[in-house]
């Protein structure tokens, strides 16, 4: 950790860009956020962009309005905002294979790049904050601005955003990966006047129409299997109404399977577009390493019980694919407690 020569930011005025990951998150939302607000108050210039648009139920977090989103429209500003910042920070993810759209502007960038987060195998960065044990990157956040001794500067705003990310990245402070740090953390957050019925109410609201129907699609096709301990579903891009369909309204659909007694394993498969890839998402309960699992066969990653990853094959081919391979996991799948 290197939090002794990050004090350089301050030494003057700086252009920070912000960067989480793809369909970001309530944890990469709620961390570039919190940092937002941090870096403004110490009168830095600072810009979030996120890559792809993001899901409708995090619209009320304070500052998104500042979000500048990728688009064609956009994109020679944030070109342009990437090619002139002396600080990019990458927020809760570790490869270019999660910002995509802009990853060609982030490596010809000069500027110096400051990783935070919280998933295993980083890539290497100028400045890393990573650890794999925490639950979440607002914790890493959380302990930057108390290394740089500003505790102080922690708002109301600050704190919405960091516990947003504690609540969202820990499933509601009940993973295995919620520590005493996370619950020491949390009531420093508390302390700054946060309302946590209002952040939970809104964190709640996450249900549309158009959302309830995609998971009554995805729970009637709801496959089980008993031998592998393993359930998986799918959308189909017929499934998909363009018009009505916003990022992230799949989200949530991939839980009910694990929510099954003995289902350690749980898969969807998403297609979103008729074009190639299909995004898979994985969950699992217990020693089932999914992060393991999804480097291994789909060209993602992510953390043991939840990763995702995607896959150049139509979405039968996908779901064949997977069928094939999980045999192999027999015994894994049949030891995972
Ligand atoms: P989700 O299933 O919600 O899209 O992703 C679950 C977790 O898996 C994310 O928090 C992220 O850590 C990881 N993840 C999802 N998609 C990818 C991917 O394409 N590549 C990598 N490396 N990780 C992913
Ligand atoms: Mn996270």
């Amino acid at each position: 950790m290197l939090y002794s020569n990050i004090n350089e930011i301050n030494k003057n005025k700086k252009k920070i860009v912000l960067l989480p990951h793809n369909n970001p998150d309530g944890d990469a939302l709620g961390s570039s956020l919190a940092l937002l607000f941090y870096f403004r108050k110490l009168k830095h210039s600072v810009d979030l962009i996120s890559p792809t648009e993001y899901s409708e139920s995090f619209k009320w977090l304070p500052g998104c309005k500042d979000i500048i989103v990728f688009s064609e429209h956009t994109k020679s500003l944030i070109k342009k905002k990437i090619a002139d910042s002396d600080y990019v920070f990458l927020i809760d993810f570790n490869n270019y294979s999660r910002i995509n759209n802009i990853r060609d502007f982030f490596l010809y960038s000069k500027a110096k790049k400051i990783l935070i987060d919280h998933h295993p195998f980083p890539l290497h960065f100028d400045f890393m904050f990573s650890d794999s044990t925490v639950a979440a990157t607002s914790i890493l956040v959380f302990r930057f601005i108390s290394k740089m001794n500003n505790l102080d500067k922690i708002d109301k705003e600050i704190a919405t955003c960091l516990y947003v990310g504690l609540m969202t990245d820990t499933g509601l402070f009940r993973f295995p990966s919620v520590t005493s740090e996370t619950h020491f953390i949390a009531g420093k957050l508390i302390k700054k006047g946060i309302d946590i019925s209002y952040i939970y109410n809104h964190l709640q609201e996450k249900y549309n129409e158009n959302k309830l129907k995609l998971l009554s699609k995805a729970l009637k096709r709801l496959k089980v299997i008993k031998k592998y301990r393993t359930a998986y579903t799918s959308i189909k891009a017929s499934d998909v109404d363009l018009h009505s369909y916003k990022q992230g309204d799949t989200e949530g659909i991939i839980t009910y399977g694990l929510n099954i007694k003995n289902i350690v394993f749980s898969v969807f498969f998403f297609e979103e577009k008729e074009e190639l890839p299909v995004k898979i998402s994985f969950r699992s309960k217990g020693n089932f390493d999914v992060n393991m699992f999804s480097r291994k066969h789909f060209r993602g990653g992510g953390h043991k019980n939840a990763a995702g990853g995607t896959l150049e094959k139509n979405l039968s081919e996908s779901i064949k694919y997977f069928l094939n391979i999980i045999p192999t996991y027999y015994n894994n799948l049949m030891l995972s407690i």
